[in-house]
């Protein structure tokens, strides 16, 4: 394996062992996490790999295969003030030493053939193959769903950004042609049958590589309308309304925020309805909730942007079975389930709508329901 001999070459030794964790794809379920709802994303087959060997000091060491990041050399008594790629890492040592687990030297190579930025949780993939590393190397005896919160303690606390458990559950909690079915309240989680191959089925990925300035001032607005709502419903999260209470909600919000909160309520009973359909029918039974959900995230939401639109009603026209925006808007990726035998009609009139829109040229790929994160060596 070429990750050990380019270990070898660097470190001039052997590592102990190789990991590997997959990033995830957001089936469906968006916004949803941060007011305690469901989610359903599935860990797809582009994964990032750790080779590492502990050391009997307190050096750490550490390089990626990406031309775009430069190595780092650090130690143990510096892991909160990483900085950069290095944070994923070490944040993960970091939390470990919160723990109480005693976290020595160590020499670490990454690889990782998750597109960074992408909106497929490349971060979530370095924390969860680092975080089963240490959890093995150290015999720390941490379970997976421990190891989900240590990943998400390493991006909060030390990469600084504020998201939900949904990457590092599906990196860690997923199986081979399965989706996991998480609930943000009590933090359960459970497979759902999603085998795209035996179903004919792939999901393309189109990643319009537009990022929209006001994305991190949208994110922060939509949560603070949903708890505005929450707050004027009388209730903790939005998760505790249903359908039901929708003609209440109208008359006691304003009218955006009733459209915010019409978003999460339908949007939950979305997930709930795909995860039924994915167990009584199978994945082509699926399609007009996904696109029920591009509308809501459209409309009412009012995340989306127009790449990411006509991404979506473009495949949609061209034979998807179902399509969405996926991720927190404002650009990122769109996501469409396709006939296998659809793939090539479906790509090029992408390619083609986005040149007559004077867009920029996305990027295409498709990606299937993957294995978890894993020991390789
Ligand atoms: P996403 O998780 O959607 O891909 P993030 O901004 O959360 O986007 O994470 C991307 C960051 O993760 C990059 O800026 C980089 O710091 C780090 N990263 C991802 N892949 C690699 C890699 N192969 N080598 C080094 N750092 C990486
Ligand atoms: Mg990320």
């Amino acid at each position: 394996m070429s990750i050990i001999d380019d270990f070898q070459s660097h470190f001039d030794a052997a590592p102990d062992g190789v990991w590997q964790a997959p990033g995830r794809v957001n089936l469906i379920g968006e916004h949803t996490d941060y007011n305690n709802g469901f989610v359903l994303p599935f860990a797809i087959d582009r994964q990032a790999r750790v080779a590492v060997r502990l050391r009997s000091d307190s050096v750490i060491r550490l390089r990626s295969a990406s031309a775009e990041v430069a190595p780092i050399e650090t130690s143990v008594d510096q892991l909160s003030s990483a900085k950069g790629w290095s944070a994923y890492l070490l944040g993960v040592a970091w939390v470990l030493r919160e723990l109480g687990i005693s976290v020595p030297g160590f020499d670490l190579l990454l690889e990782s053939t998750v597109p960074s930025g992408a909106g497929l949780s490349s971060s979530a993939a370095l924390e969860s193959a680092t975080a089963l590393a240490f959890n093995e190397l150290l015999d720390a005896g941490l379970s997976r769903k421990e190891l989900v919160i240590v990943g998400h303690r390493a991006e909060n606390e030390v990469v600084g950004a504020p998201t939900g458990i949904l990457d590092q559950s599906a990196s860690l909690l997923a199986a081979e042609g399965r989706a996991v079915f998480l609930d943000c309240l009590s933090r359960e989680s459970e497979l759902v049958p999603l085998d795209l191959p035996a179903a004919g089925l792939a999901m393309l990925v189109i990643d319009t590589k537009v990022s929209h300035a006001h994305a991190d001032g949208g994110y922060s607005a939509r949560r603070a309308s949903c708890e505005r709502g929450a707050s004027a419903l009388g209730v903790d999260s939005l998760r505790e309304l249903s359908v039901e209470d929708l003609p209440r909600a109208q008359t006691a919000l304003n009218e955006e925020t009733f459209r915010r909160v019409r978003h999460i309520v339908t949007e939950n009973a979305r997930v709930l309805e795909v995860v039924a359909a994915l167990r009584s029918s199978g994945p082509r039974s699926i399609g007009e909730l996904l696109n029920a959900s591009h509308l809501s995230m459209r409309d009412d939401f009012e995340i989306s942007c127009p790449e990411l639109d006509l991404a979506v009603e473009t495949t949609q026209r061209n034979g998807a079975i179902g399509a969405r925006m996926t991720g927190g808007g404002f650009g990122g990726s769109a996501i469409a389930l396709i006939p296998l035998e659809r793939e090539q009609q479906i790509r090029s009139a992408v390619l083609l709508a986005f040149s007559v829109a004077g867009f920029s040229t996305p990027d295409l790929f498709t990606v299937l329901p993957g294995p978890g994160a894993q020991r390789l060596v």
